[in-house]
């Protein structure tokens, strides 16, 4: 019987999760399919309860799920419950679901590499995916700034998730942050709106944004006239799906095959 297993979310037809996920499963030879699943705010629960009659082996969740994922879970990973949120889901039977957060490790696994006593790391942005990346820093202790739109977000956030040292500050002070941070990440939905921060000079210091595509390559492009290192966030997106697929079928896929089915398929699109 062909297990199903999908991303939950709204919006979700632009999601790469299921080319990410389909090849690995052909690549791997597991009897499994992978769908995206629109489902709107205030429907999460019933969508369980409708995959829970379906052969239903798990789930990733995106916006604006993630909350509601942790909560429908009966089991949750120490992880989940840090960050307040899953992005995995896996059907335990009978209707119960462990929640998993692979936004953190998958975080890590992109940045490839942190050297937690020179690192200094500017955050942008407080929202989900910060929340994750907090998480995962903080493990490290590695000297943090976060910076956002909405200043007591971050607060909030360097309070709950950071470490004692943890700074926070309104995004619209970046400047005064930026010179002494050898690695910024950018994790505001600015790019989907057009916005680009104006950088200094990078010195090949690392510029990370976690979107990718259309949305980054603006800024991604003006990080690098400036000189800076660029990554976008393909990498945390295909490591992140990985780690789910872990926890499903207990193997690692390649995530070198992932990353280059993405890029192919956002050439393509372009
Ligand atoms: P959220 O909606 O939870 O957070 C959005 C953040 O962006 C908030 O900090 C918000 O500030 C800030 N923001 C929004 N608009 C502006 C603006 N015009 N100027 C300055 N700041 C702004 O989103 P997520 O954290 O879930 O996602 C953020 C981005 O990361 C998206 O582009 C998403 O696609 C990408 N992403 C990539 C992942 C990957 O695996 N590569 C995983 C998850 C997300 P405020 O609090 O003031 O509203």
């Amino acid at each position: 019987m062909t297990k199903l297993l999908g991303v939950i979310g709204d919006p979700i037809a632009h999601s790469l999760s299921p080319l990410i996920h389909n090849g690995w499963l052909r690549d791997m030879g597991f009897n499994a399919t992978y769908e995206a699943m629109h489902v709107p705010a205030g429907e999460f629960h019933n969508a369980l309860k409708t995959l829970e009659k379906r052969d239903c082996l798990g789930v990733n969740v995106t916006l604006p799920h993630k909350a509601a994922a942790l909560a429908e879970a009966s089991e949750a990973s120490e992880s989940a419950e840090k960050i307040a949120a899953a992005n995995t889901l896996i059907h335990l039977g009978d209707g119960s679901w462990r929640a998993d957060n692979t936004d953190a490790p998958g975080f890590i696994e992109a940045l490839g590499g942190l050297n937690p006593h020179e690192d200094r790391v500017l955050l942008l942005g407080a929202g989900g995916s910060a929340r994750a990346i907090v998480h995962a820093l903080s493990v490290y202790g590695i000297n943090l700034v976060i910076l956002n739109r909405t200043a007591s977000r971050a607060r909030d956030l360097a309070e709950q998730l950071g470490t004692s040292d943890t700074q926070s500050d309104n995004i619209i002070q970046y400047k005064d942050y930026i010179e002494t941070a050898t690695i910024v990440i950018n994790t505001t939905s600015m790019g989907h709106h057009g916005a680009v921060l104006d950088l200094p000079d990078g010195s090949d210091r690392l510029f990370f944004d976690i979107s990718y595509g259309k949305i980054s390559e603006p800024q991604l492009n003006h990080a690098a006239d400036r000189g800076w290192r660029v990554k976008d966030g393909l990498t945390m997106l295909v490591a992140q799906a990985a780690f789910s697929f872990e926890i499903w079928f207990g193997e690692l896929p390649d995530m070198a095959t992932g990353l280059k089915r993405c890029r192919a398929a956002l050439e393509a699109a372009s």
